[in-house]
């Protein structure tokens, strides 16, 4: 198991030193730990170093970590999500960040209404193009927001976006600016019930640079918990 206070309190060193950079309060910057490759047990031990957030990719995985840990910590699904699989979810898990399609928003709005449970969602963004990417595409997301926004059991938080695996971080910067100005746009137009206020971007490989762009959650899982299955 990877030495979890130890590689917290390197990255907190991390986050604090990318935020002082840019003038930014770490405050502001929220881990979330990624556990999707990681025990139940290393998952417990990072509940018990002080972490809140716990993020997983595949509903299959997840539930059985959330039916021992679930009351312990605030669950944040990451990974594609089907359809079929929301009804696992609502009600578990308190933030969505690959919202990209109506079908799916239609299906978080039903859930929730018989949950009575309002979720929290992030909207996927393909900024880079990668056709192996999920996310709607920049030019769509307007439209998809001013639809999702009317719906009274997703509470639209901001955008996500995931950067391509660069070995040199800073490559991947003109991808998280792209994010932060699409939000900034929107917000801009002050449509009703819209205010992002939030951007999920930023993984082992990258945080520093997503957080100097503006992240505000980063979506942390080798760097932090390890990768138990390599
Ligand atoms: C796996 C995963 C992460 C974490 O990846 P690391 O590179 O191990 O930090 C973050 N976000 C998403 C969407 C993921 O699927």
């Amino acid at each position: 198991m990877k030495n979890i206070p130890e590689s917290l309190q390197m990255i907190k060193q991390r986050i604090e030193a990318a935020c002082r950079r840019v003038h930014r309060d770490p405050k502001e910057i929220e881990i979330v730990a990624v556990t999707k490759y990681v025990s139940v047990e290393t998952t417990k031990a990072a509940l018990d170093h002080g972490v809140v957030h716990l993020g997983e990719s595949r509903v299959q995985d997840a539930i059985p970590k959330w039916a021992e840990l679930g009351q312990r910590g605030t669950w944040h699904f990451i990974g594609h999500l089907q359809t079929n699989k929301v009804k696992d979810i609502i009600g578990r898990f308190a933030y969505v960040h690959s919202l990209d399609r109506l079908s799916l928003a239609a299906e978080i709005e039903k859930r929730g209404e018989i949950n009575n449970t309002v979720t929290n969602c992030f909207v996927q963004v393909n900024i880079s193009g990668e056709e192996t990417k999920f996310g709607l595409e920049p030019k769509q997301v307007l439209e998809f927001v001013k639809e999702t926004s009317k719906m009274k059991y997703i509470n639209l938080c901001g955008l996500m976006t995931m950067a391509p695996y660069e070995q040199e971080a800073e490559e991947t910067r003109t991808i998280f600016k792209q994010l932060r100005e699409l939000r900034d746009e929107l917000n801009a137009l002050q449509l009703p019930r819209v205010q992002l206020t939030h951007l999920s971007m930023g993984m082992s490989n990258d945080f520093e640079v997503a957080i100097e762009e503006g992240a505000t959650f980063i979506r942390l899982g080798s760097v932090l918990v390890g990768n138990e299955r390599k």
